[in-house]
């Protein structure tokens, strides 16, 4: 087993740039880390950026890893992107519910990056920013280094290409899995070396356009029900893709064959009843516009959160459905089912289940 190999780098003017782990809490960057720690190579701060989204397995991976690291003296910091500004809108704290109150999808599905710009650079650069061995290194006109787990594979091959030429004023970049000449296969291997009860897997957003479609086999009936009720919200406003897939791939060249919407996959493959999959897109994008419509002229610490409309949404309780002539008439009932819902959201997802 590793141990506590952190040098105290810290006390007067580091002789080196802090090192840093943007950590995605999946297989690649974290062989990256086991490694680095195997052979000495300080890491000083590994930093996980939270989207809300994560798969349940992912969360639990990080709560057994985090406290892993923090035992071998290597700081680990989950870190958030937090919404100040509501304008209208209930408040929200994941991208899922930022893109629900949008009515919208995931930049990345319309082949943009900002989803990930975000929701998990910038909330690592604003830790960064009030880290003091980083504030002293940018101080003394030095950069802090950022270690990305970017392996060998072809698809990684194309995203280091995109970046490998960047200079940024802040930040230097290693690819260490690079060096060691690793691919997936390699970090799969590391991983099971250490001998961990739990295996990070491939981490991403549930309704992220890189999930592959026999993810969504693995994934939990309550988010296969928010990936069509995200779809169905966003549908006025599709006009240049399909879906969280973007566009359909007919599967002869360019990969394996999917439509574009991933709700169209959910019903081909009955991962949830196609009269579940209509009722919520005939009836939950208009129930959750009614919702925000009700408290847009509230005070913003007296609306309710999108999450707990959701929770109510997660465990099938049809009074989210209710359907009354005046908007005060809906709210009171909502906040009538949420105060009878004094379940964890876990424990409502289990309902829908
Ligand atoms: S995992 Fe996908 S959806 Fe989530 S922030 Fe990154 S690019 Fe966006």
């Amino acid at each position: 087993m590793l141990q506590g190999n952190q040098p105290d780098l810290f006390t007067g003017l580091p002789n080196r740039a802090p090192v840093v782990v943007a950590w995605g809490a999946g297989t690649d960057s974290t062989a990256m880390i086991l490694e680095m720690l195997s052979r000495g190579d300080p890491i000083d701060l590994v930093m996980f950026a939270d989207t809300g989204d994560e798969h349940p397995r992912t969360y639990a991976f990080i709560e057994f890893f985090l406290p892993w690291l923090k035992d071998r003296d290597v700081q680990a910091e989950v870190v958030r992107y937090q919404p100040s500004t509501f304008k209208n809108w209930p408040p929200y704290k994941s991208l899922s519910e930022n893109c629900l109150t949008n009515g919208t999808l995931p930049s990345i599905a319309f082949g943009f990056s900002s989803c990930s710009q975000k929701w998990k650079a910038a909330p690592q650069h604003t830790f960064l920013k009030s880290w003091e061995p980083a504030q002293r290194t940018w101080a003394a006109g030095g950069k802090v280094q950022k270690l990305i787990g970017y392996d060998c594979s072809p698809r990684d091959n194309i995203r280091y290409r995109q970046v490998a030429a960047l200079d940024d004023p802040l930040y230097s970049f290693r690819y260490p899995l690079r060096e060691w000449g690793w691919a997936r296969d390699a970090c799969d291997k590391r991983i099971l070396a250490e001998g961990f009860p739990l295996h990070p897997g491939k981490s991403s957003c549930m309704m992220c356009t890189a999930v592959k479609p026999e993810e969504l086999h693995d994934a939990p009936v309550w988010a296969l029900r928010r990936i069509v009720l995200m779809e169905a919200r966003a549908a006025p406003r599709l006009t240049s893709c399909e879906g969280l897939w973007r566009k359909a791939i007919k599967g002869t060249r360019t990969g394996q064959p999917r439509p574009g919407s991933m709700t169209a996959y959910i019903r081909q493959q009955e991962l949830l009843k196609s009269a579940d999959i209509d009722r919520i897109i005939e009836m939950a994008p208009k129930a959750l516009v009614r919702f925000q419509d009700a408290q847009a002229s509230l005070p913003v610490q007296n609306r309710t959160p999108l999450a707990d409309w959701l929770q109510l949404f997660d465990a099938l309780d049809e009074r989210i459905f209710d359907n009354p002539d005046k908007p005060d008439r809906y709210l009171s009932t909502l906040h009538q089912a949420i105060s009878e819902h004094k379940a964890d959201p876990a424990e409502a997802r289990q309902i829908a289940a």
